[in-house]
């Protein structure tokens, strides 16, 4: 909008008004606008002469302006102007008011778009969270708050006018000249790192340092550095870390164990067996009932041995490590498994039946050997009276499959459902039903390779449901 002509009562010289880079006005004695320059227009909007100047002024800021006009003397007069356009917080400024003749000329500068940025800063100084330190343009400490000599552990005298750097601890302070060449040479406006500072008794403490180039009025350079305390954090991570390296390696040292062992015994075992199966074929007829009894004892004990110990190399071969990853068509897992179960299936009069399976990213061979384990189960542990059934579903559940085997058998008591996934953990005596009790085991194993979990849900008398599932995005990295 164009600015009425100035009157020649006011003398002001257009140019000179416009060319003013703060808000300038020149008002009736009513506090109408006569004249506005565009730095005005710039920062309060639009006006027009003769309105009365209002610009984001409450009722309150109206009637202090009118009495400061009122009451203007020759001496200029302040008057502050909280101008809150609408959804801004109030910007505050400071108008200086005079008088000439009927004319009153108005003046604004800013008077600190935070009123109270002092006492804001004062509040942050002094806050116990929060170490604060100002350094000037040669690194040397000029304040500190109360909690950067706590956590260093010294009074504020003895921090100040030492070098800030001498507090950081020797191997972190590359990164910190780094920092400070990329602030200087212009590339990062402040940083933020993770560092050492050394106590005054030479301890160490982890910090999150941020430093903040600040440019004071005087137009010196300084820094405000904060620090936050993350010592106790950084510990706490770094147990984390390291307690699951150690179980990573004790978990890899067990099953080296497992194969070791369970390997190196078999050899033994394989003699002490022979010999005693040869010493019931050959002297037994010499022998009295007791005397066999007590072979076929030892028999007995070395063969279950045997099979115990073929049944723990089995687990420990199941390894995670090298788990050979493909894109497994559980249709097709089905098919091996019901082949290798035929004869199993047929002398129990078993029904499997399967529903149409997924296809995800998996080992092939431990899929195999997980379905074998439970559908082999389901089979071994039905009921008398009922023929065997077994239904083996998949439910799509987003980022993963749930497996389902359920069969209608003699079912698991509540107080067992945990335990029976542990090694050697059975339910029955020795001789009622074959097994050694490693096989939920391995599956447990097989699924926790695949990044799923194992569970089973029962009615005893009715039949189990195992369930398992596996990650859709299963690969190596998350296994
Ligand atoms: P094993 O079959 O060699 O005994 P597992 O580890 O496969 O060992 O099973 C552990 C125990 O869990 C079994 O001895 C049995 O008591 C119980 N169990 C497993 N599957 C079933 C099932 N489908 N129904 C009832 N009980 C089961």
């Amino acid at each position: 909008m164009t600015p009425p002509d100035l009157s020649p009562e006011t003398g002001a010289e257009p140019d000179f008004f416009q060319l003013l880079d703060q808000p300038a006005v020149i008002m009736r004695q009513d506090a109408t606008l006569f004249r506005a320059n565009t730095a005005f227009e710039r920062h309060f909007g639009a006006w027009k002469a003769g309105m009365p100047f209002v610009h984001g002024m409450d009722e309150q800021g109206q009637e202090a302006l009118q009495r400061t006009i009122r009451t203007l003397g020759d001496a200029p007069a302040s008057f502050i102007h909280a101008f809150r356009p609408d959804a801004l917080p109030a910007r505050r400024w400071s108008w200086q008011l005079w008088r000439q003749s009927e004319w009153v000329f108005g003046r604004a500068r800013p008077a600190g778009q935070m009123p109270d940025a002092g006492l804001m800063f004062q509040a942050l100084f002094s806050s116990p969270a929060i170490g604060i330190a100002i350094l000037d343009e040669h690194g040397q400490l000029v304040e500190v708050n109360e909690s950067f000599s706590e956590l260093l552990g010294c009074a504020r005298d003895e921090l100040l006018h030492t070098r800030g750097m001498d507090w950081v601890h020797r191997p972190d302070r590359k990164a910190v000249s780094e920092n400070e060449g990329q602030l200087s040479s212009g590339k990062i406006s402040r940083y933020r790192l993770t560092v050492r500072l050394k106590k005054r008794n030479s301890r160490l403490v982890w910090v999150m340092l941020t430093v903040n180039p600040i440019q004071r009025i005087t137009g010196e350079r300084q820094f405000l550095v904060t620090t936050e305390n993350i010592d106790q954090r950084v510990k706490a991570e770094r147990k984390l870390v390291q307690r699951a390296e150690e179980l990573v390696r004790s978990n890899k040292d067990l099953e080296q164990f497992a194969y070791m062992a369970s390997h190196d015994l078999q050899q033994p075992l394989r003699t002490i067996s022979n010999f005693v199966q040869l010493l019931d074929r050959k002297y037994a007829s010499q022998l009295n009932e007791e005397a066999r009894e007590f072979i076929r004892y030892a028999v007995e004990g070395s063969t279950r041995m045997q099979q115990m110990i073929r049944d723990l190399l089995a687990y420990s071969r199941v390894q995670r490590l090298d788990l050979e990853l493909e894109f497994v068509d559980f249709n097709e897992v089905m098919e091996e498994v019901n082949t290798n179960l035929q004869e199993v299936a047929q002398a129990s009069t078993a029904n499997v039946l399967s529903e149409y399976l997924p296809a995800l990213r998996a080992s092939r061979r431990q899929m195999v050997q997980l379905f074998q384990n439970l559908i082999e189960n389901a089979i071994k542990f039905s009921r008398s009276e009922q023929r065997p059934e077994v239904i083996i579903s998949a439910d799509d559940q987003e980022s993963k499959v749930r497996f389902s085997v359920r069969d209608n058998g003699i079912g698991i008591a509540e107080e067992h459902r945990d335990r029976i996934f542990a090694l050697f953990q059975r339910l029955h005596e020795q001789g009622t039903v074959q097994g050694t009790g490693i096989g939920l085991a391995i599956c447990q194993k097989i699924v926790e390779n695949h990044g799923g979990k194992i569970w089973v849900e029962s009615e005893p008398g009715k039949g189990s449901v195992f369930y398992f599932t596996v990650r859709k995005a299963a690969d190596k990295s998350t296994t």
